[in-house]
């Protein structure tokens, strides 16, 4: 993404650069260490010479807000000087040969880690897979070249603005939205993914994220102000009990993030209990549970919504204690608490192992991914078992439910905590657990109760999976299995081999023409609420337009209910028209 330079700015120079990388960082830099970063920035200097961005920004400037993020993830020298070369043999000013040759093996496994595929030999969707295939290779032997592949899309996201062809801006933006912000998700990265959600909102569902953005905007000082009057309380409350907090603040939910629990939830904005949810910091666990025991020993807790993350940390390593509570007038509120260490993990993820530790470099291979992110070590089979015949859609649309979905998270007997896609059946954990396993179940027990192997799991749950010998997998289970691995295997027993269909047969998209006015969206998915039916996907195609398209992706049970569905959308007060835009 670049110009040539027609005007004189100038460029950064490594005196500015070096301020900035000392000002972000907590390492300390040996001068050998230095003098890589120095050379890798002169070489990437002259590399992008001449060189702009759509903003008007000299190229190098993007090379080194990327160097400087790492940095401030406190990554090490080798990593940093990557960061600044990682466009050099993108743009075919460089070669991988003459990164090796200069700035060794390691550097050079980083910046191909990072470099997207040849322009020339991949196009489109295509190279967008190879890109994926090739990063997520990398990531298994070593995670730094995801978490600056994360921070080169931040930038990237950050200066969109700049770019002059609205589809593509859209497009990345989606990509961002499916791809890379669950990625960072998975890593425990919360604050990039949250960065990187409200980004791309703004792009992918402008009409919303206005919406939400005004809608949210207007409710928050009000629950500031609320928050605010409840701080001293706890304070109080925690200072008889003496417990001394490290920090109370009130945080604010993400507009992207919001928007998608509104959508979970009818668009009902009375369920969004943790709009502003007050986070309390405390030295040590059992300050964790002192302080949940004093809040709800002011105030009453809501049935249901006690999680402890700490006993039970989700897949990504998120610990922490949540509670709502009906708090002063009566109003729910939520509360999470947790320790210096888990913050700054909840926050940094991944990277918060290699925080404060000089033997950073240790903590990035194969083996210490693997313990903590068994998803990594899935992934990378899961991608050589992916059938070479299948198409690139579909590696990437497999990719996106397979791991990057909302995900939740089981239990086996013996405690073992399984990840899958939301929306996961027992015939999935089977299938994720061994394949024999998936192939002989016979029954479910789900919290030792039996359930049909079609249920839908959800976090927390125990899972136990009955066998019998000589059981053969049923065709009907392809009408209910989420993950990919477990249809592939049913398919592949029953020998099923004909190219795979569309992945959901009862996916539908419609498209559904409206006379634009406040409220109609929710109308939509309140209809479709009517019915159970959970929204895939909103999106709605035009700005400021009197009759704007909103495009609605669900799934039915049947094609009757789809035509019911049809007619009860066409009563909606403005709806012009709507149109089915699923294949047959
Ligand atoms: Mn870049």
């Amino acid at each position: 993404m670049y110009v040539v330079n027609t005007s004189k700015d100038p460029s950064l120079g490594w005196t500015d650069f070096a301020q900035k990388l000392a000002a972000k960082s907590n390492r300390h830099f040996s001068d050998e260490e230095l003098s890589l970063i120095k050379n890798a920035f002169e070489y990437a200097s002259s590399a992008h010479e001449g060189q702009r961005r759509f903003s008007g920004e000299p190229y190098i400037n993007h090379v080194a807000d990327v160097a400087v993020d790492a940095a401030s993830l406190e990554l090490d020298a080798k990593t940093i000087s990557a960061a600044l070369l990682h466009d050099t043999v993108e743009d075919n000013v460089a070669t991988m040969h003459d990164i090796k040759k200069k700035f060794g093996d390691e550097v050079a496994f980083l910046v191909k880690g990072v470099t997207k595929v040849d322009k020339l030999k991949y196009h489109g969707v295509e190279r967008a897979a190879e890109s994926m295939r090739r990063m997520f290779l990398a990531v298994a032997e070593d995670i730094r070249v995801v978490v600056l592949k994360l921070v080169d899309r931040l930038n990237n996201m950050k200066t969109l603005y700049a770019l002059p062809q609205p589809e593509k801006q859209k497009r990345i933006a989606s990509e961002t939205l499916e791809i890379y912000a669950p990625l960072a998700d998975r890593l425990g990265m919360g604050e990039i993914k949250n960065e990187l959600e409200d980004l791309s909102f703004y792009y992918v569902y402008s009409k919303e994220y206005e919406w939400i953005k005004k809608e949210v905007d207007a409710k928050i000082p009000e629950r500031e102000k609320y928050i605010k009057k409840i701080i001293p309380i706890v304070k109080k409350e925690l200072g008889r009990e003496k417990i001394r907090p490290i920090e109370i603040a009130a945080r604010a939910k993400h507009y992207y993030s919001t928007w998608r629990k509104l959508l979970r939830y009818d668009m009902n904005w009375e369920k969004i209990l943790d709009l502003v949810a007050l986070r309390i910091i405390v030295a040590n666990v059992e300050d964790c549970y002192a302080v949940l025991g004093a809040i709800h020993k002011l105030w009453r807790p809501m049935p249901g919504r006690i999680k402890d993350y700490i006993a039970l940390p989700k897949p990504n390593g998120y610990q922490s204690l949540h509670t709502t509570v009906f708090c002063l007038d009566g109003q729910p509120t939520e509360f999470q608490i947790r320790t210096e260490n888990m913050h700054r993990e909840a926050e940094y993820g991944i990277a918060a192992h290699w925080f404060w530790d000089e033997t950073g470099k240790s903590k990035t291979g194969a083996e210490f991914v693997g313990q903590k992110f068994s998803w990594v070590k899935q992934l990378q089979s899961w991608q050589k078992e992916f059938g070479k015949g299948e198409s690139s859609e579909e590696f990437l649309e497999s990719l996106k439910i397979d791991f990057f979905r909302d995900r939740i998270f089981v239990l086996t007997p013996k405690g073992d905590v399984v990840d899958l896609p939301e929306g996961s059946t027992p015939i999935d954990f089977a299938y994720h657990i061994h394949s024999e396993i998936g192939s002989r179940a016979f029954g479910a027990k789900i919290n030792s109760k039996m359930s049909p192997l079609s249920a839908k799991l959800a976090s927390g749950d125990v899972v136990e999976i009955i066998t019998k010998k000589n059981k053969k997998p049923s065709s009907e289970w392809l009408n209910f299995v989420k993950t990919s691995q477990a249809r592939n295997k049913i398919k592949h027993a029953l020998g099923i081999t004909q190219p795979s269909q569309k992945i959901d047969e009862n996916a539908v998209e419609l498209d559904i023409v409206v006379k634009n006015r406040v409220g109609v969206l929710k109308d939509i998915t309140g209809a479709l609420a009517l019915f159970k039916i959970n929204i895939d996907g909103v999106s709605s195609a035009a700005d400021g337009n009197e009759f704007p398209l909103i495009t609605v992706k669900f799934r039915v049970k049947n094609r009757e209910q789809l035509e019911r569905v049809k007619t009860r959308l066409k009563k909606i007060k403005g709806v012009q028209s709507v149109a089915d835009k699923t294949k047959p």
